[in-house]
């Protein structure tokens, strides 16, 4: 992959990332009333928040922000856009699509078929 679609898909990721913490400020707080004076120290509370403030993520958005987290961790070295399951590269138009998947198109359906199944079971 080259380096600038990489640079292109790592800020994909990073917008969601930010997308999904913004979200969940806006449900927090109204960022936009506080005053000059008391942003610094919102931004230290923030730090110390930010852990409690995961917790409050739904299960959905925190697997988001791990599969974000981990497709950066990939980027830095050479495992980012390669499939977990099958080692192929995975599609430059999915990664458009979904920058954070793990898996290529082929893999995603098959594991996702598989998860359906135990539902069906009794
Ligand atoms: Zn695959």
């Amino acid at each position: 992959m080259g380096e600038k679609d990489l640079q292109h898909l790592k800020g994909l990721l990073l917008r969601q990332r930010r997308e999904i913490l913004d979200r969940l400020h806006g449900l927090e707080s109204d960022w936009q009333a506080l005053s000059e004076r008391d942003i610094e120290r919102e931004e230290e509370a923030q730090k110390a928040d930010l852990a409690s403030l995961f917790d409050q993520l739904d299960e959905r958005e925190r697997q988001e922000i791990e599969d974000i987290d981990l497709a950066l961790m990939k980027m830095m070295d050479v495992t980012y856009g390669i499939c977990e399951k099958c080692q192929k590269p995975i599609a430059l138009e999915r990664l458009e699509a979904l920058p954070a998947t793990r898996f290529c198109r082929k893999c995603s359906s098959e594991l996702e078929a598989k998860q359906k199944k135990p539902a069906i079971l009794p």
